[in-house]
């Protein structure tokens, strides 16, 4: 066993690094505050090879392994944490889903503009009645000659507010059985008004109003519920990668504010209580790492187990906000105003705590794996 990156991996990631540097430290506060997506970044990172890094070389991706994308996000929210979402959009989204699963034609509409960042893929699963218990969603898929008619609605979508194709999932039958996915393109959908999280991300809510959606726009029939959330996991790591990223920025903040802020005529690290603070967020963040490399590094190009996706997400979830918290909370009034990122870090990091698999749906899914049962929650 070999805990250190292979050459290659430390010279991508010190590519990665450069990149980030020159072209995203400069605008990291403002970008974090902004609205939109930002879309010079997304171009920009394009052009960098950071956009599908693990998606095949004949779909116009990479061709690269999971575990460089997770390289790759957690380089660029070091220097700029709001760009990370750029890696994620492009990398571990719903466009890896689209990309294990779709057909030619349907990569072929889709991934060039994804991919090039020009257009960004939103995932549709939460619905107003179904967020946790997401095989109780209710947004069904009729058949119509030709295809099927789509009626429901979804929430909390993230880039809702200005994605240009959404990956939706619909019940074609009842059960978990009947769950499938569609594609469903920006034109057809109604969108709500436009809200935000207490991250400042934006969503809104998409209306689906009898849609007709093309057979050819089905990407996963009636019994594709699994294969969607073995896709997902993918997204999970992301994640998962996004809340250690952020919580390692807050660190190295306060780390470096510890060591020239003075009061009591000493320097903030020369307290006892605060090293131990220090100390705490170290491990927990390393701790986090190797959780995270492990269930990446395991999956390599394939989809990431979901044992070891479910131990690493909410680990580095928990981890990244402790840190976050505790690393605000060494840096005072500094650490909560908004002329640091450190605050932004603590909001985002919350978010993921209930995103993509709650915490709590987490730990449930890690106790039926140590069982070895199943533990139906209805
Ligand atoms: C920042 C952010 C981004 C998101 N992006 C997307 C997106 O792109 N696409 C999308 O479809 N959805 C998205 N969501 C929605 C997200 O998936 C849901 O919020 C999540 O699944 C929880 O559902 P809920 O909010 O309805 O909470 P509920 O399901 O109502 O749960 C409330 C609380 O109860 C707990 N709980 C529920 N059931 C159990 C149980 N059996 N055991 C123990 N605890 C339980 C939950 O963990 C939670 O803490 C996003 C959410 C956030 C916050």
């Amino acid at each position: 066993m070999d805990f250190r990156l292979a050459p290659e991996q430390e010279e991508f990631r010190g590519a990665v690094r450069r990149f980030a540097e020159k072209h995203l430290a400069a605008g990291a506060l403002e970008r974090a505050h902004a609205s939109g997506y930002p879309w010079d970044v997304a171009k920009l990172m394009a052009k960098q090879g950071l956009l599908g890094i693990t998606i095949a070389e004949a779909d116009g991706g990479q061709g690269g392994t999971l575990l460089d994308a997770v390289l790759a996000i957690e380089t660029v929210a070091s220097v700029c944490p709001r760009s990370a979402d750029v890696v994620q959009a492009g990398n571990f989204g719903p466009i890896r889903v689209l990309a294990q699963y779709g057909s030619p034609p349907q990569k072929e509409r889709h991934l060039e503009r994804l991919l090039a960042g020009e257009a960004v893929i939103s995932v549709g699963m939460t619905e107003p009645d179904a967020g946790s218990a997401v095989t109780d969603l209710k947004t069904s898929a009729t058949p119509a000659p030709g295809g099927w008619r789509v009626n429901g609605s979804k929430i909390f979508t993230t880039h809702s507010a200005y994605a240009d194709v959404f990956l939706v999932y619909v019940r074609y039958a009842p059960g978990v059985g009947g769950i499938g996915s569609v594609l469903v393109e920006k034109k057809d959908v109604r969108l709500g008004k436009t809200s935000k999280f207490m991250s400042g991300e934006e969503w809104a809510q998409i209306y689906l109003d009898d849609v007709f959606v093309p057979a050819e726009n089905v990407l996963l029939g009636e019994g594709g519920f699994k294969k969607q959330i073995a896709g997902f996991n993918v997204e999970r790591i992301g994640n998962a990668a996004r809340s250690l990223a952020l919580g390692r920025y807050a660190y190295e903040r306060s780390r470096a504010w510890a060591l020239e802020r003075r009061q009591f005529g000493r320097l903030l690290c020369e307290f006892q209580g605060l090293q131990w603070k220090f100390a705490d967020m170290k491990m927990k963040l390393d701790a986090a790492q190797l959780l995270l490399y492990r269930a990446a590094a395991n999956a390599d190009r394939a989809l990431p187990s979901p044992e070891e996706t479910a131990i690493a997400k909410a680990y580095c979830n928990q981890a990244g906000f402790d840190v976050a918290n505790d690393a605000l909370q060494v840096m005072g009034g500094t650490g909560y105003s908004q002329e640091t990122l450190v605050e932004y870090c603590l909001r985002r990091c919350r978010g993921w705590m209930i995103a993509g698999g709650s915490v709590e749906i987490l730990k449930n899914r890690i106790a039926e794996h140590i069982f070895e049962r199943s533990f139906p929650q209805r």
